[in-house]
């Protein structure tokens, strides 16, 4: 608790790329040095918030059908490039338009504990130091709509970047036109989030994961494990597009690793983990590590850990290592897909639950030690 305070209510809200965003990564660098860990930061670009991206996916989208019928080139040519910008960005491996984007200061906070014993694996345990911002999008009244309406817009999207065949026949266009009508509505509400929302201050989302991966470096060093070098990894930019994230998977070869990830794990509700990931399109959990979850749900009732039927939330910091084709997992609490106070003014450290957060301390601890059991191998 004293790691999300510092963070919700001293450093507050954490915009990526924001000078707030870099105090929480020294604050954190500062709190692993203290226990003897050589952390440091690792510096890419970014940008504050996922608005960019989509705003320019979406507008390309929407201008196209604004467009005269005879400009068919050029119609067709914002249409493809919308679809074609979707699918990349949302494929979440090679990002062009998200690159180019990139022109802000952010950061990840990366320390690593050697094993007692010869290094046979290595688990990087993962979370976010960055926040994101309310909006209609996230009013707790619509929020639990959030994932089929992005999903939704995705298709939606696609449909537009067939605009050569569709603008064939009268059907084709009638397709084409309500598709954008749709993606209009999704660029209102982009639009809406960046003037009305408001930075909210993270204390489940994600002080909570903070928390709980520096309180277990803390054991981890004080203790380590005996084939196990264990990482761990805070990153930026997780709420504008999971950017940190990838810059550390860019930046070294972490094939054959193992990612336990932990974001809004101090909610008010079930703690859970993840079975699949991913928006539209969707990536399988690291089947050694939901097999090791799975186990401790059944073994350790205290924990109350259970699995996530279906989506909850968005994307993770570990949606892009899956997509990679990577082993990994998420801890995330939420009941029926929907996170408390997510992304939202009361997601504040009177609305972490002190036990939640310590629960979720000790499956992570569980995890590792059933991983440096060579568990998951
Ligand atoms: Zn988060």
């Amino acid at each position: 608790m004293a790691s999300v305070r510092l963070l919700a209510d001293d450093v507050g809200p954490r915009r990526p790329t924001s000078p707030a965003e870099a105090r929480a990564a020294d604050l954190m660098r500062g709190r692993l040095d203290s226990i003897g860990l050589d952390a440091g930061i690792e510096h890419f670009d970014g940008y504050p918030t996922f608005a960019a991206p989509f705003g320019a996916i979406l507008g390309a989208a929407v201008a196209a059908g604004l467009l005269p019928r005879r400009r068919t080139a050029l119609r067709s040519l914002l249409s493809a490039a919308a679809a074609a910008g979707l699918l990349t960005e949302g494929g979440l491996i090679r990002t062009p338009l998200s690159d180019a984007l990139s022109r802000r200061p952010s950061q990840n906070v990366v320390a690593t504990i050697e094993p007692a014993g010869p290094v046979r694996r290595t688990a990087c345990l993962m979370c976010h130091l960055d926040t994101s911002r309310s909006g209609l999008l996230f009013d707790p009244r619509f929020v639990r709509y959030l994932n089929p309406w992005l999903t939704g817009q995705s298709l939606a999207c696609l449909v537009q970047g067939g605009e050569p065949l569709l603008a064939r026949s009268g059907w084709g266009r009638r397709a084409a036109g309500t598709a954008r009508l749709v993606l209009a509505a999704g660029l209102a509400l982009l639009l809406e989030r960046e003037l009305r929302g408001e930075d909210v201050p993270g204390a489940n989302d994600n002080a909570s994961g903070v928390a709980v991966v520096a309180e277990l470096a803390l054991e981890l060093a004080a203790s380590p494990p005996e084939h196990t070098r264990v990482v761990a990894l805070m990153t930026g930019c997780e709420e504008s597009g999971l950017l940190g994230a990838q810059a550390f998977l860019r930046s070294r070869d972490t094939n054959g690793w193992l990612f336990l990830n932990f974001d809004n794990v101090g909610g008010p509700a079930t703690l859970r983990y993840t079975l699949k990931e991913g928006l539209a399109i969707k990536w399988e959990c690291d089947p050694g590590l939901t097999r090791i979850a799975a186990r401790l749900s059944r073994e350790r009732p205290e924990l109350g850990l259970a699995a996530s039927p279906g989506p909850i939330g968005l994307t993770y910091d570990v949606t892009p290592v899956l997509a990679r084709g990577g082993r990994g997992i998420t801890f995330v609490a939420g009941d029926d897909g929907v996170i408390p106070n997510y992304h939202w003014p009361t997601d504040t450290s009177d609305n972490v639950d002190p036990a939640n957060l310590s629960r979720a301390l000790r499956a992570g601890h569980a995890m590792v030690r059933a991983i440096d059991r060579g568990d998951a191998d």
